[in-house]
């Protein structure tokens, strides 16, 4: 579809509730919030499971919040919640719950797609969402939904007009799209696609592993903390900072100094945290580039620690795995 990742959400909500129907959704960040909101705004009776930000809820903690709930006709929730640096085991959920639970399973694997692998079918996943500008290295504009035999059969008669997906699917199948595609990212996406093929899609999710790993070491010899401890993403890294050091500046100085781009913390954590992105086109050595200039900016806000530790920890992670 023509749109960035949230038409897919709200195509989702819009295709496959209908007014009043009780839904789930997981709230552990900025998205999980954002499946809320769009939920809310079509009407449906939203259970919320609130899961502090940073923690990964676990397979049977969302088991026991569905067990009293046997009318939701569909669970929410985020593969990677990019406001926080946390994976979900979307496997062991869908493994989890399927037993008891009879709706959809519906993913936002926007930005966890291409860092990980995602076996929809085997899995048991009934929709999952995904767009152009996270692991596919397009620019941003297309959105995409995946969905199940169970998810076609689930579609409702809910009022909707651009997100239509009984007529997007029906003109998909004869080659047409219901409106005018955006041909020049159709074309970006399908020489990605390419190159994903030629490079072997076990090999980039290694890759990102990697990366996301020297990351994280690299964080931890300078002493910091990671937000996401228990269950981090191979997306992004969300690194906790000493409370001495002012988050939105820093990024500001980074930025200025040295031309590398992070990301600061969302509502709650908004100056408290410091997002590091390797997904999608990322390579070992844009890896050491931040991790540098990160190193840099922390010790010149006056952060007390051994200069070079990061750089050289990152390091020896990527020649002991390397690729
Ligand atoms: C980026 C992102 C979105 C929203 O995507 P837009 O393309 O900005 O609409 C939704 N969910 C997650 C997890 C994301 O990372």
């Amino acid at each position: 579809m023509a749109s960035s990742g949230s038409g897919a959400m709200e195509a989702a909500v819009s295709n496959f509730t209908t007014e009043g129907d009780e839904i789930a959704v997981i709230v552990g960040g900025k998205f999980g919030q954002r499946w809320q909101q769009i939920n809310q705004a079509y009407l449906n009776r939203v259970h919320t499971l609130e899961v502090e930000w940073g923690e990964a809820v676990s397979p049977e903690k969302i088991s026991d919040f569905l067990s009293d709930k046997p009318n939701c006709k569909a669970i929410f929730f985020q593969a990677s919640e990019t406001s926080t640096g946390v994976k979900l085991p979307v496997r062991e959920i869908a493994n989890h719950i399927r037993s008891h639970f009879r709706g959809l399973i519906i993913v936002d694997a926007i930005s966890y797609l291409i860092a990980h692998e995602m076996k929809m079918d085997e899995w048991g996943i009934d929709v999952v969402i995904s767009g152009s500008q996270k692991g596919f290295g397009v620019p941003a504009g297309l959105s995409f939904l995946a969905y199940s035999d169970l998810a076609f059969q689930s579609l409702s008669r809910r009022p909707r007009f651009y997100f239509d997906l009984r007529k997007e699917i029906a003109n998909q199948k004869s080659g047409k799209s219901s409106w005018t595609p955006a041909t020049s990212l159709i074309l970006s996406l399908d020489k990605s696609l390419e190159n994903f093929e030629a490079e072997g899609y076990e090999n980039i999710f290694k890759h990102h592993e990697i990366l996301a790993k020297a990351t994280r070491n690299a964080i931890e010899a300078m002493g910091l903390e990671l937000l996401a401890k228990r269950s981090p993403s191979n997306t992004l890294t969300a690194v906790k900072l000493p409370s001495s050091i002012d988050g939105k500046s820093l990024v500001t100085n980074l930025k200025e100094q040295f031309g590398t781009q992070f990301a600061g913390g969302q509502d709650s954590l908004s100056g408290k945290i410091i997002r590091i992105s390797h997904l999608g086109l990322v390579d070992v050595l844009d890896m050491m580039a931040m991790i540098s200039s990160f190193e840099m900016g922390l010790a010149m806000s006056g952060y007390q620690f051994e200069v070079g530790l990061g750089v050289k920890t990152a390091l020896n992670t990527f020649i002991s795995n390397q690729h």
